[in-house]
């Protein structure tokens, strides 16, 4: 199991329990795209809970450009009461952006992130709320069994987080989502993080603050489809590395050398040779054989340059995440800190 992060030690961790408030007003962020057939469910399952736990509540449905009937839904139970509010954006942004803008839209004390499929147990945000009340600012569930992921999906997914974790340098836990709490000083951090890529498990780990894991199993999606393969999976992990880390254009700096110290060595070996036996035509292999290596070798670390000059165009276009269509407000929303 995930151990707290270091930095959360017990000095820190009782100071931010004292200053707890008895009852933190809670913002439940989900982002939906074409998830029409499990928003009722899901309505029923995560009310039951937060009625239960008798805490201030609202929903920030962010709909992510849905092409079904995902909006209208929500909308409906909005009008009938539903506290919260329903955030549209003009087109499919993406579930990272969409979680962008559903934090951009939070108001609570805590923030809780979760799939409206219901494979983030909602279950879980009581636990979730106690560890936060007893000082932790970020408290993360944890897959304890991907048994319900296949085995390729596992094994791929653990050398990622093993290659990202050596690599970027902060700690990004293994086998954790998006489903999360968050304090309000956390949800205020990721707000200032003004970088378009919006990697956001690794965002969640670089902005620090106590954490704490909480381990949960993970069902299965309760109706609809999932909208992952993994070409989206080995983009959204080059995306990932890239953003986090520069250390893959480093590696050619001492690739290059190497191979440059080697073709350095080879071509002395050639004069040499060409010195001492004098000059002999056939040398097709060899000459084959240095093209192909060093062209090679170039155009890797062209195309990897490539990648990081994207990105930086990307960022230089200083364009929004994403756009807001449409708000829809329910007719309640959470009570004002005051009252
Ligand atoms: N989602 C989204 N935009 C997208 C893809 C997904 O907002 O472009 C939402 C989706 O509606 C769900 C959550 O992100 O609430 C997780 O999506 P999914 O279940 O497809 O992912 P998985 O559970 O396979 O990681
Ligand atoms: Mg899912």
């Amino acid at each position: 199991m995930q151990a707290p992060t270091p930095h959360a030690s017990s000095f820190y961790l009782s100071r931010r329990a004292a200053a707890r408030t008895d009852r933190p007003r809670i913002d439940l962020l989900v982002p939906v795209y074409n998830e029409a057939e499990v928003i009722s469910p899901f309505l029923e399952e995560t009310r039951g809970v937060l009625d239960k736990l008798g805490l201030p509540y609202q929903y920030i449905f962010v709909d992510d450009g849905s092409r079904d009937a995902t909006a209208e839904t929500i909308a409906g139970e909005l009008r009938n009461g539903l506290p919260g509010r329903l955030i549209s954006l003009s087109r499919n942004f993406g579930k990272e952006a969409a979680m962008s803008a559903g934090l951009a839209h939070a108001e609570g004390d805590i923030l809780v992130i979760l799939d409206a499929d219901l494979q983030d147990p909602p279950d879980l945000i009581p636990q979730m709320v106690e560890g936060w009340r007893s000082g932790y600012d970020v408290v993360y569930g944890v897959r304890v069994d991907r048994s319900s992921d296949t085995l390729v999906k596992r094994s791929t997914a653990g050398l990622f987080y093993r290659v990202f974790n050596r690599l970027a340098n902060i700690d990004m836990p293994a086998n954790a989502g998006d489903f999360r709490l968050l304090d309000r000083a956390v949800v205020n951090a990721l707000l200032q993080l003004p970088e378009r890529n919006r990697f956001m498990k690794g965002l969640f780990a670089w902005v620090g603050f106590p954490a704490m894991a909480v381990p949960y199993e993970r069902p299965a999606r309760r109706a609809g489809e999932g909208k992952w393969n993994y070409w989206k999976l080995w983009n959204f992990a080059i995306d990932g590395l890239t953003a986090f880390t520069t250390l893959p254009l480093r590696i050619w700096l001492y690739g290059g050398a190497v191979v440059a110290g080697l073709g350095f060595l080879y071509a002395i070996f050639l004069i040499l040779r060409v010195m001492i036996h004098g000059i002999d035509v056939p040398g097709y292999a060899s000459l084959m054989v240095a093209v192909l290596v060093f062209s090679g070798v170039q155009l890797l670390s062209i195309g990897m340059i490539g990648e990081y000059v994207a990105r930086l165009f990307n960022e230089a276009k200083q364009r929004p995440l994403y756009l807001v269509q449409d708000v829809i407000h329910g007719e309640t929303t959470l009570e004002k800190k005051e009252a």
